[in-house]
């Protein structure tokens, strides 16, 4: 399959080319003729898949002909659930679009709204957008949607994961009946089902990425320690591994900014990333990150959905999420556009909910693997396979199936990860 056999026209396969890409990714392949055709689609993908070019490649295809943007007027909207998330897609924006003679924009909270409404003021033919700040805009006359053409929600399970579907709903009464609808989403839970009844007409659906697809590509494997090692532990794996890039997950924002003072203390350069940090210091870090300046980000989920670096080589789960998907979805920012990625979590004893609610999602069991001089106190109990699906998302961790059915041996083995030079792990239980 070939990117000119998908209907796009040549200033946008020219900027393909320029990006050296060579193959349409499934999303791609499947969604970019659909698109360009017209259609609603329901695409379950999630990020790393290529899906962003997915939707802006044909969207870029469709408003490429037909007129202009009238002043404060939008063609095409892309909603996302996070700054950072809207960043990125409008940068694919900019950069697929760049030899087609249209205009984008992005809005989103936490900066200045006047340069945002001058942008505006023109009229725009793609807007990517956080529904927060849309709304703002909206409310002061800086942007009218009667001229509207194609509507993203983009990563809406997060959206609605982070409380935005009164802001959706508003929005959707403002747009005209008559548009296309484009729906993306790690997963299709009944409640974006729900969203999507009243959102999307005769939809076609569309998936890549059966659920945790992406668990598979990306070597996994917990260490279990004492949670008031883990700080040290983390710092050894970075210095045996020489570790040069890393994302670190922290549940708490508190959490998120003691471990950064740990590390920066320890000599290891690093930043926080999360939703206390102004979008000055957030977009700050990321560049140093990407740049190499500092080698570990340490983010909170929220922060963390949505950004983009390619081809990250090792994520940490400094602690377990609550949310089992949230997992998946840290773990899979590694092991992206077909690299190879490893993402280690250490476990203390009191989560062990969380670890069997996940492995219980994945359907798979962990391998774990001590470290020596971490060996913990309190030891983590062995995990047995539930096999019983989890009952919504948002539900609280459950007690794991103890009945010894399911039982797999794969906890007792070693990965052997380490670099030869690092401590030799030995075997857990
Ligand atoms: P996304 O899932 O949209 O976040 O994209 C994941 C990454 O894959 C981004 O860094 C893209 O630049 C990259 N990418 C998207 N499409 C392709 C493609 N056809 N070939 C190679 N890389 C791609």
């Amino acid at each position: 399959m070939r990117f000119s056999s998908l209907g796009l026209s040549a200033p946008i396969l020219r900027a393909i080319a320029e990006q050296g890409y060579e193959t349409p990714t499934p999303i791609q392949a499947k969604a970019i003729p659909l698109v360009i055709n017209g259609q609603d689609v329901m695409a379950a993908a999630q990020t790393g898949t290529g899906k962003t070019a997915g939707f802006t490649l044909p969207i870029l295809e469709r408003l490429s002909t037909g007129g202009r943007a009238q002043a404060n007027h939008v063609r095409a909207l892309v909603l996302t659930p996070t700054r950072e998330l809207a960043a990125q897609v409008s940068e694919s924006v900019a950069t697929y679009g760049k030899h087609l003679p249209l205009r984008s924009a992005v809005v989103f909270g936490g900066v200045k709204i006047n340069p945002q409404m001058m942008q505006l003021r023109r009229g725009v033919d793609i807007l990517v957008a956080t529904p927060g700040r849309l709304l703002d805009l909206y409310q002061q006359n800086a942007v009218k949607f009667s001229q509207l053409e194609v509507l993203v929600l983009d990563e809406a399970d997060r959206m609605l994961d982070m409380g935005f579907i009164h802001d959706i709903r508003k929005i959707l009464a403002l747009l005209p009946a008559r548009r296309q609808n484009l729906l993306f989403s790690a997963t299709f839970s009944d409640d974006i089902r729900k969203l999507a009844k009243g959102l999307v007409n005769n939809p076609v659906e569309i998936s890549v990425s059966p659920p945790n697809s992406t668990v598979q590509k990306v070597r996994q494997w917990i260490c279990p320690v004492d949670k008031k090692q883990k700080p040290a532990l983390l710092t050894q794996m970075i210095n045996d591994n020489d570790w040069q890039q890393v994302l670190v997950f922290t549940r708490t924002k508190h959490g998120a900014n003691k471990l950064t003072r740990y590390l920066e203390a320890e000599g290891i350069r690093a930043a926080a990333i999360h939703g206390n940090k102004s979008q000055g210091a957030r977009t700050r870090a990321l560049a140093d990150f990407k740049m190499g300046t500092i080698r570990i980000l340490v983010a909170t989920d929220i922060a963390a959905r949505g950004l983009d670096i390619n081809q990250l080589p090792q994520v940490v789960n400094f602690d377990l999420p609550n949310v089992p998907e949230d997992y998946v979805h840290r773990i899979g920012r590694t092991g992206r556009a077909g690299s190879n990625g490893d993402a280690v979590s250490l476990v203390s004893a009191d989560e062990f909910k969380q670890l069997s609610d996940i492995e219980r999602l994945i359907k798979q069991l962990l391998t774990r693997q001590l470290m020596d001089g971490f060996e913990p106190v309190h030891s983590l109990p062995e995990s047995y396979l539930n096999t019983r699906p989890l009952a919504s998302k948002k539900s609280k961790p459950k007690q794991p199936n103890t009945t010894g059915s399911g039982r797999s041996t794969e906890g007792r083995r070693t990965t052997g990860h380490f670099k030869p030079t690092a401590r030799k792990p030995h075997r857990s239980q």
